[in-house]
């Protein structure tokens, strides 16, 4: 049996978390040879009903599940935490204005990222959830100083997932088929949704298996509102469908994505496709070795540029809005990233080695 990971949640007492702990337990993130070590962290009001969420974990028994332990403060929570998932978030209530949602939240991920430099394990691998999720992982991660920036991401996979989804749907063939679907930019309505790269049994999907015009104005509007579309049916925000795409998300990070596909993971810019620097944004990437590198080299054509540049705004506008909460110790690190494809076969990493070998750079978080 493996030595167990730890795996660190905020927000765990929440929906999404209810809904994803379970599966993590049952080793549907890691493998049923990895026993988990589960260090959930809420806020002290939502003690009582974490305990009760622990208490039903043990019930079931889980052979993986090799430790539950329950925290009121990310300091304790985040201790040598491998993966750290951050759910946990400031929802936006009656009257509050984005900027007031911005600023809450800043407060609780600049806390959480100093709590993660401080007392995580080196090499952990955090995923932001709670939104607004580009500008809160960025939040977080500029307020880590001892870890690198290419160890934040941002959930981009539930947007990925449903292009698949809803693809595979119109055109009645199994999701599995649909192949190097895109996200760039922001987990909003803003996300341009991608399929210019795709192609169902050899044939382009964008004007050979799917109409250019129900694409761009019926399919690509479907995906960037598809939250809404659900809160409007269920009452509230999806949850499983979320559960699964931190799965995976997670699961490729760590073990590699399959052959001949790429994922979408929001991850701090390295100027890759023209998109500034320093903010977190969301690229095609593949993962191996436990690291991700961005799929550079696809063509862009003009429409796709501007919906890439119209995410890269609302973005570049919501930094603006948090500016003063970024330490300026950490600027540096955000803007000398390299984490594009060199040789189609090895992980980039951060720049800080440059030796010109066109096979293998490593990072400095190896
Ligand atoms: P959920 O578990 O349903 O959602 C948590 C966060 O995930 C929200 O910010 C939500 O955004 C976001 N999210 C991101 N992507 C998605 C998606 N695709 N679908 C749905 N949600 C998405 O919220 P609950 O209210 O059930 O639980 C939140 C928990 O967090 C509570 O138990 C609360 O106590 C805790 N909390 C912790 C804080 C902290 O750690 N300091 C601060 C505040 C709350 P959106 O709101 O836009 O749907």
């Amino acid at each position: 049996m493996k030595k167990p990971v730890r795996i660190a949640v905020t927000g765990a007492a929440g929906a999404i978390s209810s809904s994803l702990l379970f599966r993590v337990a049952s080793g549907e993130m890691f493998g049923t040879d990895q026993p988990v070590i589960l260090q959930l962290i809420e806020v002290p009001q939502a003690m009582e009903l974490l305990r009760g969420l622990a208490m039903e974990l043990e019930d079931c028994a889980l052979p993986l599940l090799h430790t539950i332990r329950i925290f009121d403060n990310p300091e304790a929570g985040f201790k040598n935490a491998h993966y750290a998932i951050l759910i946990g978030a400031r929802p936006r209530t009656a009257g509050m204005e984005r900027i007031d949602l911005l600023t809450a939240n800043a407060e609780i991920f600049e806390r959480q990222g100093k709590a993660l430099s401080a007392n995580a394990a080196r090499d952990v691998k955090v995923l932001v959830v709670g939104n607004p999720a580009n500008t809160n992982a960025l939040i977080a991660s500029r307020n880590a100083p001892d870890l690198s920036p290419t160890q934040f991401t941002a959930l981009t996979r539930l947007d990925h997932n449903r292009a698949k989804g809803m693809v595979a749907n119109h055109l009645g063939v199994n999701a599995e088929e649909v192949r190097k679907v895109i996200i760039w930019g922001n987990h909003s309505s803003t996300q341009y949704p991608d399929l210019h790269q795709s192609k169902i049994f050899g044939e382009a999907l964008v004007g050979q298996q799917l109409d250019e015009t129900f694409y761009r104005e019926t399919l690509i509007p479907r995906i960037q509102n598809r939250g809404s579309e659900i809160i409007n049916a269920r009452g509230h925000s999806s949850a499983a469908s979320a559960a699964q795409a931190i799965i995976d998300h997670m699961r490729d990070w760590a073990m590699g994505t399959e052959e001949n596909e790429l994922v979408s993971m929001a991850i701090v810019s390295d100027g890759s496709y023209g998109i500034e620097k320093g903010i977190v944004y969301s690229f095609p990437v593949r993962c191996r070795y436990g690291r991700y590198q961005i799929v550079n080299g696809l063509d862009i054509n003009e429409f796709s540029r501007k919906m890439m540049k119209s995410s890269e705004a609302e973005l570049l506008e919501e930094k603006a809005s948090v500016n003063h909460l970024l330490p300026k110790e950490t600027e540096q690190s955000h803007y000398k990233l390299r984490i594009c494809l060199r040789s189609g076969k090895f992980l980039a990493a951060d720049g800080l080695l440059d030796s010109g070998d066109p096979v293998l750079e490593t990072s400095r978080l190896l």
